[in-house]
């Protein structure tokens, strides 16, 4: 008997194995079946709903799809061998009960039961994404995941301009573009999206082409048009996240009524001058985040309000605002990390300096309260920050 041999009876000895048939009955049961087989493997078919964790990143990444240790876990590979070794690392990182599928791949397809493709990226999207696939917390999944995705860009100016072209590179498979400006030589200054060759047309057209010239696979649509109570609704529907890079307060409180509305999150950014901030608002759960009127819950009236003229801002300032409201988009995406929410990030350009000021949930708040009422409406314009 050879020694991997004599190993494998021993693994046997301890860890229990299941067929394929109550493999398929315990993850209907709730277990979770995780093929531990490398992506090369799985891309030609793995199990239905199965996660797909390659052994050399199992411990790793165990706590993430499975953080209930006394969950059922059934374990598969291509014969059933891998599977033995990687239960007995997972019965000693504390899990309660980890069984390996016997036969593995081989004979869950053998009795004919569901498999799925995983969709596949191809060479170019491989090179094109080679420094995210590297990384574990995006990884292949993480990039599916950003290729599925839609996200609704309100603005293609100062902020939307780095939020535009970042999550454009990293593959957010759909972007809404809605703008219903034209492209001046003074955005120049800061909206990084245009060019001198394109002065004059529509931005979102602008824009849709820069994007397209930096990754042609994406979709990008483009709206001509200014958010209205009236079309804000279907505009924005459908988007896994809203990030408004307006510059007004009516858009702002509109596309946040809006968000609540659908149960989107809200990945809120303004700047001026020197300054900038950075808050992501709302979300699925109603009130669990708190809302853009949890902060601010009324807009000021229009004789307090600055003055709409030309407010200037530093060049790069919606550069610094605008790639923190991506990285949050981002995050979201990919249930990264903690979300910006709960907190408001202030940046002073002039000191160098990040500061945030906590946003709690406010129950009386009139968007996002329990016994909130108010409509969509579009405010009369009223500027400032
Ligand atoms: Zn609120």
């Amino acid at each position: 008997m050879s020694l991997k041999d004599r190993r494998l009876a021993e693994l046997r000895a301890r860890v229990p194995e299941v067929g394929p048939a109550e493999a398929l009955a315990l993850q209907q049961a709730g277990a979770l079946l995780i093929d531990v087989r490398e992506d090369e493997e799985t891309a030609t078919g793995s199990p239905v709903a199965a996660v797909r964790l390659p052994r050399g990143f199992l411990e790793l990444r165990i706590e993430e799809k499975a953080p209930d240790a006394s969950r059922t876990l059934v374990l598969m590979c291509a014969g059933g061998a891998r599977s033995l070794f990687a239960a007995e690392d997972l019965t000693r990182l504390g899990y309660g009960d980890v069984r390996s599928l016997a036969g593995g791949f081989s004979a869950w397809k053998a009795a004919g039961l569901p498999v799925e493709t995983p969709p596949q990226l191809d060479a170019a999207q491989r090179e094109r994404y080679r420094r995210h696939l590297t990384m574990p917390e995006v990884g292949e999944a993480g990039q599916h995941r950003l290729l599925r995705s839609r996200v609704a860009l309100i603005g293609a100016g100062g902020l939307g301009s780095p939020i535009a072209l970042y999550l454009a590179a990293a593959g957010v498979g759909r972007l809404t573009l809605i703008d219903d400006d034209k492209v001046e030589r003074s955005n120049l200054q800061r909206q990084i999206l245009h060019a001198e060759s394109r002065l004059g047309q529509r931005k979102v057209d602008s824009g849709r082409a820069a994007l397209l010239d930096l990754n042609p696979t994406i979709e990008v649509v483009a709206h001509d048009t200014r958010l209205e109570a009236g079309n804000v609704l279907d505009l924005l529907g459908g988007h896994d996240v809203v990030v408004d890079g307006s510059d007004n307060l009516p858009t702002r409180y509109l596309v946040n009524d809006a968000c609540v509305t659908l149960g989107v999150p809200n990945v809120y950014g303004a700047i001026f001058r020197f300054e900038g901030q950075v808050s992501v608002f709302g979300g699925a759960t109603p009130g669990a985040r708190p809302c853009y009127r949890c902060l601010f819950p009324e807009p000021p009236p229009a004789e307090y309000a600055p003055s709409c003229a030309e407010a200037g801002v530093l060049g790069v300032l919606p550069g610094v605002i605008g790639t923190i409201m991506a990285a949050e988009t981002i995050k979201l995406l990919l249930g990264l990390g903690e979300p910006l929410a709960g907190r408001l990030l202030l940046y002073d350009g002039l000191r160098g300096e990040f500061n945030e000021i906590a946003v709690p949930v406010d129950p009386e708040c009139p968007s996002c309260g329990p016994g909130a009422s108010v409509a969509l409406t579009d405010l009369a314009a009223v500027c400032g920050v």
